[in-house]
C-alpha cells in the first residue's frame, strides 16, 4: 500500500474537524487520535445469506492513541469520493452521501 502524504492526511483531518469531529474517545476519554493509513471498505448485503455485496462504503479509520478504539467515517460524507468509487462485483452501486 502506498503511504499517504502529509497533505492528504491534513486534508482528511481538516474535513473531520469541519464536521465537528472533536469529541474525546467514547471508550477511554482519551483526546489523542491518529488517522490510520489506508481505507476500510464495508460491504453491505441485504441478507446475511447473500453471497454478493450490494453496496460498498469506503471509509477512513481513526484510532484512539490511548486504547486503540477505532472509528470509521464514510468518505462520501467527507467529500472524498471521486466519480468512480469502488464497485461491488456485479451488482449496482449506491453511493452513501
Ligand atoms: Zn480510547
Amino acid at each position: 500500500m502506498t503511504e499517504w502524504t502529509q497533505e492528504k492526511r491534513e486534508d482528511i483531518v481538516k474535513r473531520l474537524h469541519e464536521r465537528g469531529v472533536n469529541r474525546p474517545c467514547p471508550r477511554c476519554n482519551g483526546d489523542k487520535f491518529s488517522l490510520v493509513d489506508g481505507y476500510a471498505v464495508f460491504g453491505m448485503v441485504d441478507r446475511l445469506e447473500d453471497e454478493s455485496v450490494r453496496n460498498m462504503i469506503p471509509s477512513v479509520c481513526v484510532a484512539c492513541s490511548q486504547c486503540g478504539y477505532l472509528t470509521f467515517h464514510a468518505m462520501g460524507t467527507l467529500g472524498l469520493l471521486s466519480k468512480d468509487p469502488p464497485q461491488p462485483p456485479g451488482d449496482k452501486q449506491i453511493v452513501v452521501e
